[in-house]
C-alpha cells in the first residue's frame, strides 16, 4: 500500500511515521485557509441548540441531575494550574499563558462527550415522530413526552447504532428513557460495564467479536429491514455533528466567565482526543465557527488507530484505513479504536483543523494519573490522548512561524477537551491508575 501511495504521490514523512507506529505530529497545511463548507452553518448548528432549548423541560424532569443546569446537558471548564505544572515537570518543558480543562468526562446523563451529539440525535428523532403524530407541537412544554401516551407512541419505533462504546451508551440511556426500543450493535473493544449498564436500562446490546466497523455495518443493516428503526450512523450523521456543534456558543459564555480574551493578540488552542471524528470535529467546527483563525484545533490519535490523520494526509479520508498500512487498530483508548475515519468529517475539515499528533498508549495512564493526583480528576484513557499535543505544539518552529505566535505564547489560552470517564466503575478506574509507569514521557 505505501508503494501505491507513492505512486498515488500520496506518500509522505508523516505516511511513513503511521505505519511505522511512530509518535508524530502532523500539520495540515491547508489549516491556514479557515474556510467553510458552505452546507453545514450557524443557522444549523443555531437549530440545534434551539431544539435542545425546547427539550430542557423534559431532561431535566426525567434526568434529575439535570436540575441546577435546568435540562441543559453542559460541561464544566475548569482551570488546573497543578496540572499544568505537572506536564512542565513531565515533559521538560515551560508550559506558557493559561491551561483549562473541559470536564465533557463530566457531562451529565451519559459521562462523556457523546452526551452532545448522540443525545441531540435521539431527541430530534423523537421531536420529527412526536410532530408528525400530531401529539406535540413546537410551542408546547416537552415536559409532556414524559407522559405514558408518548412513550406508547415511541415503542413503536426502534433506535439501532454501532459504537466502541460511549455512543451507545448516549443513544442507549436516551432512546430507551423515551420509550424506544433500542440497540447497541458493541465492538470487541466496548468494556464489559458498559454492556451491564446499558442492559440494565433496558437496551438491547449486542456483541461482535470484531471490529467497530463491523458492528457499524450490522446496526445499519438491521436498521435497512426496518422501516421504523432510525439507524444513528456514526460514519456520517449530520444530527450528531451538529449536536457536538453546539458547545461553540457556550464555550463562548464560559470563557468570558473565566475572563479569557480570544483575539489575534490572545490565540486558543483546542486539543481534542480523536475516533471516528464526528465528536472532535463538530466541536472543532462549532468552536471556528465563533473565532475563526483565532481558535487552533488539534486532534489527538493512538499510534495504533490514527485513522483520521492517514484520511487527511493522504487526502483519501474514508477511502483508507489503518489496516492498509499495516497497523492492527488496537489501542487501549478504546473510544479511538478506529479504523477509518468519517465520510463527513474529513471533508468538512479539511481546512479546518489545524493539525493532528499520534500518541502512544502507556502515556494515557500516566497523564490519566498526573491528572488525579494534581487536581483530584479522574478521566478514561482515551479522554488523555491529547495531553501532550499542546507541548509539542508550542515547540514546532514551523508552526509559531506560520500563524506568527511567537510572541503570543504567553497570552495563549490552552484547552484540553476531557471527552470522557466519569461513569467508569471505580474498580476499573483504580486498574487503569496503577498502570502509569515510570517511563519518561518527553514530547
Ligand atoms: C468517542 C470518543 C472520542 C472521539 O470521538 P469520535 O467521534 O469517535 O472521534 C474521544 N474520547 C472519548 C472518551 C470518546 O468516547
Amino acid at each position: 500500500m505505501l508503494n501505491r501511495l507513492k505512486e498515488m504521490g500520496r506518500y509522505s514523512e508523516t505516511v511513513q511515521a503511521l505505519a511505522d507506529a511512530e509518535e508524530t505530529l502532523w500539520i495540515n497545511p491547508r489549516g491556514i485557509e479557515n474556510t467553510f463548507d458552505g452546507s453545514i452553518t450557524q443557522k444549523d448548528i443555531d437549530e440545534a441548540e434551539e431544539r435542545l432549548q425546547r427539550f430542557a423541560p423534559y431532561i431535566k424532569k426525567v434526568f434529575p441531575e439535570t436540575e441546577t443546569s435546568e435540562g441543559i446537558i453542559e460541561s464544566p471548564l475548569k482551570e488546573i494550574p497543578k496540572l499544568q505544572k505537572r506536564l512542565s515537570e513531565l515533559l521538560n518543558y515551560e508550559h506558557e499563558g493559561r491551561l483549562l480543562l473541559k470536564c465533557d468526562s463530566h457531562l451529565p446523563v451519559s459521562g462523556s462527550i457523546k452526551a452532545r451529539g448522540g443525545i441531540h440525535e435521539v431527541l430530534k428523532f423523537a421531536e420529527d415522530v412526536a410532530l408528525e403524530s400530531g401529539m406535540l407541537s413546537r410551542e408546547d412544554n416537552y415536559e409532556v413526552l414524559a407522559e405514558d401516551r408518548f412513550k406508547g407512541l415511541f415503542a413503536k419505533y426502534s433506535v439501532a447504532v454501532g459504537s466502541t462504546g460511549n455512543l451507545g451508551l448516549s443513544i442507549g440511556i436516551m432512546s430507551a428513557k423515551l420509550g424506544f426500543k433500542v440497540t447497541v450493535h458493541m465492538s470487541a473493544d466496548a468494556r464489559q460495564w458498559k454492556k451491564d449498564l446499558l442492559r440494565s436500562r433496558g437496551a438491547i446490546v449486542i456483541e461482535y467479536p470484531d471490529s467497530y466497523q463491523k458492528a457499524v455495518a450490522e446496526g445499519r443493516k438491521e436498521a435497512e429491514r426496518d422501516p421504523l428503526c432510525h439507524f444513528v450512523d456514526d460514519e456520517g450523521s449530520l444530527e450528531l455533528f451538529l449536536g457536538y456543534a453546539t458547545v461553540g456558543r457556550r464555550l463562548e459564555k464560559q470563557l468570558q466567565q473565566l475572563n479569557v480574551k480570544v483575539d489575534s493578540d490572545h490565540p486558543l488552542f483546542i486539543y481534542l482526543p480523536c475516533g471516528v471524528g464526528g465528536a472532535p470535529g463538530g466541536v472543532a467546527y462549532g468552536i471556528k465557527k465563533r473565532y475563526g483563525e483565532n481558535a487552533h484545533c488539534f486532534f489527538a490519535e493512538p499510534t495504533h488507530a490514527p485513522c483520521m490523520v492517514l484520511g487527511m494526509a493522504t487526502g483519501l479520508h474514508d477511502g483508507i484505513c489503518v489496516e492498509d498500512i499495516g497497523l492492527d487498530g488496537k489501542t487501549a483508548a478504546d473510544g479511538l479504536a478506529v479504523g477509518r475515519p468519517s465520510r463527513l468529517v474529513g471533508k468538512a475539515l479539511e481546512t479546518l483543523i489545524d493539525g493532528i499528533s499520534t500518541i502512544e498508549d502507556y502515556k494515557l495512564y500516566n497523564y490519566l494519573k498526573a491528572l488525579a493526583d494534581t487536581e483530584g480528576i479522574y478521566i478514561e484513557p482515551s479522554a488523555c490522548a491529547a495531553f501532550d499535543t499542546a507541548a509539542r505544539v508550542m515547540q514546532n518552529e514551523e508552526y509559531l512561524e506560520r500563524y506568527g505566535l511567537k510572541n503570543k505564547i504567553k497570552t495563549a489560552t490552552h484547552i484540553l477537551w476531557a471527552t470522557g470517564g466519569s461513569m467508569v466503575p471505580e474498580t476499573e478506574m483504580k486498574h487503569y491508575y496503577s498502570l502509569a509507569s515510570n517511563i519518561s514521557l518527553r514530547a
